[in-house]
């Protein structure tokens, strides 16, 4: 799924895409002429190991992703400053065009990165 970033408005525009059993869904506004601020959610189920004993587990996703989109190389302006201070992750786009499933795709590698264990190893 990908969005024109000259399509996102003030207003905001929808978005809701599925991979396997997680759906990434929210709403991203345009904040500057470069700048969009995409405020979404990651829910559902991720198949994974226990970084512990391998053991395979369900992860129950349940996040809020909060980035900035910038057109382009990302600039830091008196404006885009005022938008960013809250230190957001800020993805940068080169052909006009929001991939929301790169985006998905790396919040799930950065949901994964972190420690997962199964019951048993985190009563441990
Ligand atoms: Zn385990």
């Amino acid at each position: 799924m990908e969005i024109a970033f000259k399509k996102v408005s003030k207003e905001g525009l929808d978005f809701s895409l599925a991979r396997n059993k997680i759906n990434f869904f929210g709403k991203i506004y345009q904040k500057s002429p470069t700048l969009a601020l995409l405020e979404g959610k990651l829910e559902g189920e991720l198949e994974h190991r226990c970084d512990r004993c391998a053991e395979d587990i369900c992860l129950i996703v349940d996040e809020q992703v909060e980035m900035l989109i910038s057109d382009g190389v990302y600039k830091t302006t008196k404006i885009d400053k005022q938008i960013s201070q809250d230190t957001l992750a800020i993805v940068e786009i080169y052909d006009g065009l929001i991939n929301f499933d790169g985006i998905l795709q790396s919040e799930i590698e950065s949901y994964k990165s972190d420690y997962h264990y199964c019951a048993i190893c985190e009563s441990q």
